[in-house]
């Protein structure tokens, strides 16, 4: 029925890179004891990836129908309390802050938000499922012996979304978040080691309501055993509120973390009291559907640094077009050709012979999906010769044609380098 491209690959068939490794040699992201561990920034090479990824994020929840908002980092106490966080999951939770006799918390989740967001106005049941995005901001106290690169971070930045929606909406709407995940997983050239139907354990950590994790767990197991998908449930890994399908990804070494993941939760819509006007007039309460298709984006990317070892697919690439001038009379050229690519919406940069010989420029751009050399026959006729990334070095064409070649392939989002050829967006 469905179609799932991540179902096709079982594990990477590759080496993995250390993502804080490469990282830091290739200028995507570091830390300083002054800002404090756990916190890296983003350098313009790495940023230009997290916004691409974003952006992607936000284009095919546009396009699945989904509404974005923003929403504070933090909020009082109160709220916390409320969702429930404050008594099952203060451990990994900032301390609060006192403010003029109130008490405010950075956030240790987006749900709270967005419930009051959905509270704010009256919602009919016309308008469900109503699906709120919001790539936002949350915290976690990581102690620090734990923390490094982008994977045990104190500051996140989640790819976060809720769907509000009635009863009978549920497992359409979690179907369907499985399905974005599949889609973005491909795009991406992510793989999936497993997926996971995570239960509640032992312990005080889950709310007490044996009807409310009874149905909810039914509901997931019936998507997963409808989706094809092989899965198998693990308990003591659920949320505090509620079951959840995780979708696992593994590190060079071997180890899992959740990347992608959604949820039915009843527990919080009871806790807020929310509600919508049903067909008869009267307040139903709807569901929420947590969901997230790459997970925090600090995550995705240390994934993806491992996954391609620097050499991104074209669309994600911090540089796409590594200009070559043979010669500094070609430099003119060159430079032209940088800005002819700006406004084209590309990524280019010149490599002029002040970095060496040919030769050593080449390998030195090893990891830009594209080498456009320009010489002397080149500049004469406004022609490039590409080189692209997996070796091949094609005849001198016209540049125009070139750039509107690599346009195409990059507004595709697709990992090929040069085929098969993709029509004009
Ligand atoms: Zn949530």
């Amino acid at each position: 029925m469905h179609d799932h491209p991540m179902h096709d690959h079982p594990m990477h068939d590759h080496p993995m890179h250390d993502h804080r490794k490469l990282g830091r040699e290739l200028g995507l992201f570091d830390t300083d004891p002054l800002i404090g561990s756990g916190l890296p920034y983003w350098l313009p090479d790495g940023a230009v990836i997290r916004h691409t990824l974003e952006e992607y994020i936000r284009d095919a929840e546009r396009r699945a129908g989904y509404r974005h908002v923003y929403s504070p980092v933090l909020g009082k106490r109160e709220l916390y309390e409320i969702s429930g966080h404050w008594s099952h999951y203060s451990d990994d939770m900032f301390p609060p802050m006192d403010l003029g006799g109130e008490q405010v918390v950075l956030r240790p989740s987006l749900c709270p938000h967005h419930a009051l967001i959905y509270r704010s106005r009256s919602h009919s049941y016309r308008e469900l499922p109503l699906r709120v995005a919001e790539l936002g901001g949350m915290y976690r106290s990581e102690l620090s012996g734990v923390l490094g690169g982008l994977t045990r971070v104190r500051a996140i930045q989640l790819n976060d979304a809720h769907i509000f929606c009635t009863l009978d909406q549920v497992a359409a709407e979690a179907a369907g978040a499985l399905e974005m995940i599949g889609r973005a997983y491909a795009a991406l050239g992510i793989r999936p080691v497993r997926y996971r139907l995570s239960l509640p354990g032992a312990g005080g950590k889950y709310v007490a309501a044996p009807e409310m994790w009874r149905r909810a767990t039914a509901m997931l197991t019936d998507v997963l055993d409808r989706s094809g998908l092989p899965y198998e449930a693990v308990e003591g890994e659920a949320a505090f509120y509620g079951p959840k399908i995780d979708v696992q990804i593994a590190d060079g070494a071997g180890r899992e973390a959740t990347l992608s993941t959604v949820q039915v939760d009843f527990h919080q819509p009871e806790q807020f009291d929310l509600h919508y006007i049903g067909p008869d007039g009267g307040r139903h309460r709807p569901v929420m559907v947590h969901r997230s298709i790459i997970g925090s984006v600090e995550r995705a990317v240390a994934h993806l640094i491992e996954v391609y070892g620097g050499a991104f697919p074209a669309w994600l690439a911090p540089t796409q077009v590594v200009v070559l001038p043979v010669t500094e009379a070609e430099l003119p050229r060159a430079e032209a050709l940088v800005r002819r690519c700006a406004e084209l919406g590309l990524r280019a940069e010149v490599s002029g012979p002040e970095h060496g010989s040919l030769g050593a420029r080449v390998r030195a751009a090893r990891l830009a999906p594209y080498q456009a050399v320009i010489g002397a026959k080149e500049a004469a006729g406004d022609e490039i010769a590409l080189r692209l990334r997996d070796g091949r070095a094609l005849d001198a064409m016209p540049a125009a044609e070139a750039l509107a070649r690599i346009g195409d392939l990059v507004a595709a989002r697709t990992t090929a380098l040069w085929e098969p050829a993709v029509q004009r967006a």
